[in-house]
């Protein structure tokens, strides 16, 4: 006995622009098991499920051309968000205490007023006049592995760099070791290394200020929401 397959429901093929790397890119909306799989990733408050569950539903809707170890971390948390929009729209809700009163105050906002400044990147530093470093922007592979502390964020920055260069010599990575590297750093003054800074200040996010009254105190208040934790929310409702 042969049995009918059910019709095949083809989803709809949407394309959009990377801000930071330009590249474009095909995708479809998730479906209602990916969406619980994100759902179910987002309930376990685990930051690696909830980066791996996004790195799966995103291969799935752009059949693995979204390049996880190339693309800037902006870019990544900017599709995620689009995707999201396409897939479950743009309204989310958030539940914010007032600085003054501490009192709730539920704001409705969309996520299509969430943008990221690609303007700013600045990945060539010039430490003197002739001595420069070339660096790339971080991918989300590189972002899980800083916490913060000096030895990690000096092995991040190496891991960041793309060459040094002088007015005679471009240095690459195989080069020189991250030890000789760290040396390096620690033999430059203070406003050298400020200026290394300029580059991981220039490192672009999804960025949203919300502004609001609180509904208890009427206080005027504001609050910059940054990264993708921070719009990471599928449940509708909360
Ligand atoms: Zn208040």
């Amino acid at each position: 006995m042969t049995k009918k397959k059910l019709p095949t429901v083809s989803a709809p093929v949407m394309v959009l622009t990377l801000p930071v790397s330009g590249q474009k890119i095909k995708y479809r909306p998730f479906v209602i098991k990916e969406q619980k799989s994100l759902l179910l990733a987002q309930e376990s408050k685990d930051a690696d499920t909830v980066l791996e569950t996004i790195k799966e539903v995103i291969s799935s809707c752009t059949n693995g051309t979204l390049e996880f170890t190339k693309v800037p971390t902006a870019d990544l948390a900017y599709f995620f968000l689009q995707l999201r929009i396409a897939s479950v729209g743009p309204e989310v809700k958030f539940s914010i205490p007032c600085t003054e009163c501490g009192a709730d105050n539920i704001i409705n906002m969309s996520l299509n007023d969430v943008s990221v400044d690609a303007s700013k990147v600045k990945t060539d530093i010039k430490i003197t006049d002739e001595v420069g470093i070339k660096f790339r922007l971080p991918t989300v592979d590189d972002a899980i592995t800083t916490d913060g502390s000096d030895s990690k964020s000096i092995k991040l920055l190496y891991s960041l760099i793309d060459c040094i260069y002088d007015a005679d010599s471009v240095y690459q990575k195989s080069d020189y070791t991250e030890e000789e590297f760290r040396d390096w750093i620690e033999n430059l003054n203070d406003s050298q290394v400020a200026k290394i800074q300029d580059f991981v200040g220039s490192i672009p996010t999804l960025k949203h200020e919300l502004n609001f009254k609180c509904s208890s105190c009427n206080a005027e208040q504001s609050r910059l929401l940054e990264g993708l934790h921070n719009f990471f929310r599928l449940d509708l409702d909360s």
